[in-house]
């Protein structure tokens, strides 16, 4: 578990676990006896791990970019075990791919612009394209862009089901307007500093190969 503020000192309690194989990036946010995750990394991920680092009996909340099971198979774990959580999903990814959590309750992301956690207010922005329920987060001056835009001008793939370029590439092109430094991707390293830029550079990609 790397310190992001180790690259960023108002990124203070901020926590960041590199996606290896099969698994997406996870981000963490620990305050005071809470926890947040957004996306939980592939089936094989150990959640309670950093839950119990945390305290006993942490609240949990988890936004999940979208539902592929590489930044949702987290939760397996935390269902078998009986751990209760907020969950924080777009239905339109909920009916397409999170199948684990079809009879589960969660947060609908699909018609707010904010959420409120643990008395923080994070930005929701719906960004279709990799899949119908995509979502990127900002808190403060950061972005998490799932798998929506990565590092050097990668961006999603969009040849799985419910994937569109054409999409994708209005909610690129929607990303470039918002003022944000730094970029946590859901796969590859994050930016630190230069995130419209590595957003510019996917928008000319994707416009470019797509
Ligand atoms: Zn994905």
């Amino acid at each position: 578990m790397i310190n992001l503020a180790d690259f960023d000192k108002r990124l203070k309690d901020w926590y960041y676990v590199e996606g290896r194989n099969f698994s997406s990036n996870i981000y963490i946010r620990i305050k005071d006896n809470d926890i947040l995750f957004i996306d939980t990394g592939g089936p094989g991920t150990n959640l309670l791990k950093y839950i119990e680092s945390v305290s006993d009996k942490p609240r949990i909340s988890i936004i999940l970019t979208h539902g592929h099971w590489d930044h949702t198979g987290g939760l397996i774990e935390l269902y078998n075990k009986g751990i209760e959580a907020d969950i924080y999903v777009h239905r339109d990814d909920v009916e397409f791919y999170v199948s684990i959590l079809r009879d589960k309750p969660f947060i609908d992301l699909s018609n707010m612009e904010r959420i409120f956690i643990y008395g923080d207010e994070y930005k929701v922005i719906h960004t279709p394209g990799h899949t119908p329920g995509s979502i990127c987060i900002i808190w403060d001056n950061n972005i998490f862009t799932g798998d929506t835009v990565f590092r050097d001008g990668w961006f999603g793939r969009t040849d799985f089901p419910g994937g569109s370029s054409d999409t994708l590439k209005r909610s690129i092109s929607e990303l470039r307007k918002i003022n944000v430094e730094n970029l946590f991707p859901g796969h590859m390293t994050p930016v630190i500093g230069d995130a419209k830029k590595h957003i510019q550079l996917a928008y000319d990609y994707i416009m470019a190969y797509l």
